[in-house]
C-alpha cells in the first residue's frame, strides 16, 4: 500500500521550507497589487491580487 502523506504533514513541511522562485531562486515573498479594471461603462474599479515578489518580478512591481 502507498503511503499517504497526511494534509497536516505536507503543512508542517511548506512551512519548513521557505518557497524560492525556481527560475532566480530567490525566496519568494508576497505583495499586494492593487490594478485598475475598466468596466463597460467606462469607470474604473480597482481589483486586489497578491503577486509573488522575487527578483524576477521586484522590478517590475516596484516601478508600477
Ligand atoms: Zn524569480
Amino acid at each position: 500500500m502507498a503511503k499517504v502523506q497526511s494534509f497536516s504533514d505536507k503543512v508542517a513541511k511548506a512551512q519548513k521550507q521557505a518557497k524560492k522562485c525556481p527560475v532566480c531562486g530567490t525566496p519568494l515573498s508576497y505583495m499586494k497589487v492593487v490594478s485598475p479594471v475598466a468596466t463597460e461603462s467606462g469607470a474604473f474599479r480597482y481589483r486586489t491580487r497578491v503577486a509573488r515578489v522575487c527578483k524576477c518580478t521586484e522590478e517590475e512591481l516596484k516601478g508600477m
